[in-house]
């Protein structure tokens, strides 16, 4: 939960449901304060691990620049729209070296400040920002509101408080919708598997969903304005990588492991192949196993997505327990990150991870992205568009909700949330008239 406030409608759900605890792991900050990462291990190629001033140096930098672009939305009023759109990227690297020239510091400091800075804290931005920093808008970069109140982990109880809140049998579970007819006045037809008929209709698909099926699924097709906004909307790009040692290598799993490519290195990747440059961290899970996840950012989780699976068989207990289904592993994805590992850790005799079990959010029909980002074509009116109903809002039968669908909550699970209550409420406004 990001934002531990009573504006956030998941904090108010979960402390609904008592499932808020004063001892719970909390962290007061945002992921745009570099305090908010466990930096004690930023590696650079060869094992060396990078002095706390030289992390906090690039950490401050990161800092201020992801700060800068986040008030740019206020400072103009949230009007983006009629302005030159600057990629994330692009003001990213203006910025950096407006603040490493500011900097007076020896070859060797300046080489290892550019490797934090562009190889390890670039990737975090990228994580923040949603997809790859080239192709978002810097401009909107802002447009999604940072609650205040820093994070939490919520409880996994959460789903069954938020299956509470609706009646027993409304939710019909593994139904694939194939086609949304609005095409009579009076009634909306869903098809999935079976056939329902409503009055009005929530579609929550996600926004890689809707862009690559709306044709397919929508009857008449949306308008051309509906359209335009979704394209404007970027699906995201992120990946979350578990893997297992049978044998553990590490002598305690018990801290995340961060990754400083140098900054010509971050500067020519070659994709799929040097897809591990978008690793943002590879954490440790579970103190008690081997477990780690690589958490993969932008581009590059694209990419890795991309690559072939390979059936081996293991028996590794950690993941399974999570996974019952998983019985496959990724023999090219394995290796990189076994590679990723020796060379950074600097320990040639790290093996190749034995087990993995990973999300392929953006090859997944049912995602196809991870959470929206806004595209260098987006503006002020492209999220509030994606929430707009049809055929318009003084007949609206056919509406819209989901992060994608809110001005300001975009991205967030709270957005989610409040996107759909507000729909409920617009249906039950339309009903008293
Ligand atoms: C790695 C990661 C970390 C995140 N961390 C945070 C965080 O810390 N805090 C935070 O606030 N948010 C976080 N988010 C974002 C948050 O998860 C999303 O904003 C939220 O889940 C969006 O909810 P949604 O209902 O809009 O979409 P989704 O959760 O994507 O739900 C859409 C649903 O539609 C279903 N669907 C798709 N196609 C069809 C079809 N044809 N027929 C039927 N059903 C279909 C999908 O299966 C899915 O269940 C994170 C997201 C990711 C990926």
């Amino acid at each position: 939960m990001h934002g531990v406030c009573e504006d956030n409608l998941m904090f108010k759900l979960a402390e609904k449901h008592n499932l808020l605890r004063m001892d719970m792991e909390r962290c007061a900050m945002g992921d745009l304060y570099y305090e908010s990462f466990d930096l004690e291990h930023v590696h650079v190629r060869g094992g060396r691990i990078l002095s706390k001033a030289i992390v906090e140096t690039a950490g401050k930098i990161h800092q201020k620049i992801g700060l800068k672009a986040q008030r740019y939305f206020q400072s103009v009023d949230g009007k983006v729209s009629g302005k030159e759109a600057t990629s994330m990227e692009d003001f990213f690297n203006r910025e950096a070296d407006a603040e490493l020239s500011k900097l007076n510091l020896s070859p060797e400091e300046a080489k290892d400040v550019e490797a934090a800075l562009f190889g390890c804290f670039k990737n975090i931005l990228t994580g923040y920002t949603g997809g790859e920093m080239s192709n978002c808008r810097f401009e909107m970069f802002g447009a999604a509101e940072e609650l205040p109140g820093g994070d939490l982990e919520l409880p996994v109880e959460i789903i069954d408080a938020l299956a509470k809140e609706v009646p027993e049998d409304a939710v019909k579970l593994n139904k694939k919708v194939t086609k949304i007819d609005w095409t009579d006045k009076d009634s909306i037809k869903v098809v999935c598997q079976q056939e329902y008929e409503a009055d009005f209709v929530i579609c929550t698909l996600p926004i890689g969903v809707l862009q690559r099926f709306h044709e397919q699924l929508f009857q008449p097709p949306l308008p051309e304005w509906k359209v335009k906004a979704i394209d404007q909307t970027g699906p995201g790009a992120n990946g979350k990588y578990f893997v297992e040692w049978g044998k553990p290598w590490r002598s305690a799993n018990d801290h995340p492991i961060l990754i400083a490519w140098t900054r010509e290195e971050m500067g020519s990747i070659s994709l799929p192949q040097d897809w591990t440059r978008g690793v943002l961290e590879i954490s440790a899970e579970d103190p008690a196993s081997s477990l780690m996840l690589v958490w993969v950012t932008g581009d590059c989780a694209q990419a890795a997505d991309t690559l072939d699976d390979e059936t081996v068989s293991g028996n590794f207990t950690t993941l399974r327990l999570f996974f019952e289904n998983d019985s496959n592993g990724f023999l090219q994805v394995k290796k990189d990150i076994g590679e990723l590992l020796r060379a950074f850790v600097g320990d040639p005799t790290i093996p190749d991870p034995d087990h993995l079990t990973r999300t392929r959010w953006t090859q997944d029909e049912f995602s196809l992205g991870s959470y929206s980002c806004a595209k260098l074509i987006a503006d002020e009116t492209t999220f509030e568009t994606n929430g707009k109903p049809l055929p318009n809002s003084k007949n609206p039968r056919l509406l819209f909700a989901g992060e994608a669908t809110h001005p300001s909550l975009w991205s967030f699970l709270h957005g989610a949330r409040a996107s759909g209550i507000r729909e409920a409420e617009r249906i039950l406004t339309q009903l008293k008239k």
